[in-house]
């Protein structure tokens, strides 16, 4: 009975790929501090844009509140 050898797998390195233009990268985050610059601007963006619906989602509720239970404050 021969014992069977595994083949040897060919991994790439381990590497990740910049969020902002997708190049591949290794140890850091981002390819440059451009792309760092310009992806968390993107992500600001975007955190300010989902807190301003809430918002306007919960303003809308509290005043469905209010005009149901008949005490408009305004
Ligand atoms: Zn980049």
């Amino acid at each position: 009975m021969g014992k069977k050898k595994l083949e040897e797998t060919v991994k790439l390195p381990q590497h990740k790929h910049c969020p902002e233009c997708a190049k591949a990268i290794l140890d850091q985050d981002y390819c440059s501090e451009k792309c760092k610059d310009l992806f968390e601007k993107r992500l600001f963006k975007k955190k300010l844009l989902i807190y301003l619906q809430v918002g306007a989602a919960a303003f809308l509720i509290l005043l469905m509140l209010f005009i149901y239970s008949g005490q408009l404050p305004f």
